[in-house]
């Protein structure tokens, strides 16, 4: 889906996110220059669930953060940033 995702995005706005100079460990596809996700409607379920579990408690909006430990239906794959970098999109 995020590679779906990615193939369909203007050329330059690829570029722009894909060539953004990020500090280690922050997400490939944060969007610097927005402040939001680059993939919003296919970002991984984890991201989803960020902001509303007692254990993804996000500082901006804690309050939001209600629902019980999150349980993932989809099956860890690894990690944006380290296990998949833009090589593989
Ligand atoms: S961590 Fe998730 S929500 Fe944040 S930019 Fe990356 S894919 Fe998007």
């Amino acid at each position: 889906m995020i590679h779906k995702k990615l193939k369909a995005l203007p050329k330059k706005l690829r570029d722009d996110l894909k060539n953004q100079p990020r500090m280690f460990g922050t997400c490939i596809f944060y969007d610097l220059h927005k402040d939001q996700c680059g993939i919003h409607s296919v970002r991984p379920e984890v991201c989803r669930a960020f902001g509303y579990h007692k254990d993804l408690v996000c500082f901006r909006k804690p309050e939001l953060a209600t629902k019980e430990t999150l349980t993932f239906k989809e099956t860890h794959i690894g990690y944006l940033s380290i296990d998949f970098t833009w090589k593989h999109f």
